[in-house]
């Protein structure tokens, strides 16, 4: 008896344990657009449950996303309109936001001079933010950009640059979202964004209740979709399983003086 209930007590510290892992790690996820978070919602929801401390930065104010359905027109108001659908989504996931202001499609239209010095004031920012949280791992887009979307690419990049840039202080993983390419049926969208398989090598499976916060947090965008297209989405994530797939950014450890050394 005496040794069944060390055996019981012993468990309940694993689980204690186990459920405390999260505890005290720091989570940073930053994306383009308000609403391409959901690509990721189940996890940030999931890591936010388990205490984790979790930060959303959305770089964009989506100004551009005008959709006929919801008529509002591209520009301020839509702005106004997606920057509170994004408190709503942060508020359903559990997690922290960070939205910044910078412009729909990072002033591309504007060529050089308009695009380069907006971009060079978010890389800026992100770097601050990484400086301010010290996270523990950062999720972002890699080079396929989620959908190849130029924004997407291009907050993919420059997280990735803040993290190459300099010494943390502190071993930051860094994770890029992928879609596997094994679940893309068409060739050109697999050539567009597909990652092999082999390359994602993290897999994070979440819970119905993830699930379903990450369910809630799609509703709140509601200038983006219908109601039909929501609840379209959720049951198309619903049937590609619980787990998100990630690409960790490997660093190297080892000098060397040829580029064909193994
Ligand atoms: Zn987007």
């Amino acid at each position: 008896m005496k040794q069944s209930l060390r055996t019981v007590g012993l468990l309940l510290l694993l689980i204690g344990h186990a459920a405390l892992a999260e505890d005290g790690m720091t989570l940073l996820a930053v994306f383009a657009h308000p609403d391409d978070e959901s690509t990721v919602a189940p996890i940030l929801a999931k890591y936010a449950r388990e205490g984790a401390e979790v930060h959303l930065a959305i770089a964009t104010d989506g100004r551009y996303g005008a959709q006929d359905f919801a008529g509002i027109p591209a520009g301020d108001d839509l702005a106004a309109a997606r920057d509170e659908e994004m408190k709503c989504a942060a508020a359903k996931l559990g997690v922290n936001l960070v939205h910044y202001d910078y412009h729909d499609q990072l002033r591309a239209a504007e060529g050089y001079d308009g695009h380069v010095p907006h971009v060079r004031a978010l890389l800026k920012d992100v770097s601050d933010l990484v400086e301010a949280l010290r996270p523990d791992a950062i999720i972002t887009w890699g080079p396929d950009g989620g959908s190849n979307h130029m924004d997407h690419r291009i907050i993919g990049d420059t997280v990735t640059g803040v993290f190459l840039g300099r010494d943390w202080g502190k071993d930051i993983s860094l994770y890029f979202y992928g879609t596997p390419a094994s679940l893309i049926e068409d060739d050109d969208a697999r050539m567009r964004y597909g990652v092999l398989d082999r390359y994602l090598t993290t897999a994070i499976a979440y819970e119905p209740a993830d699930f379903d916060a990450a369910a809630e947090s799609l509703r709140c965008h509601k200038s983006q979709f219908t109601e039909e297209a929501i609840e379209r989405m959720i049951s198309n994530r619903k049937e590609r399983g619980a787990t998100i797939y990630l690409r960790k950014f490997e660093p190297p450890h080892e000098q060397s003086d040829s580029l064909f050394k193994r």
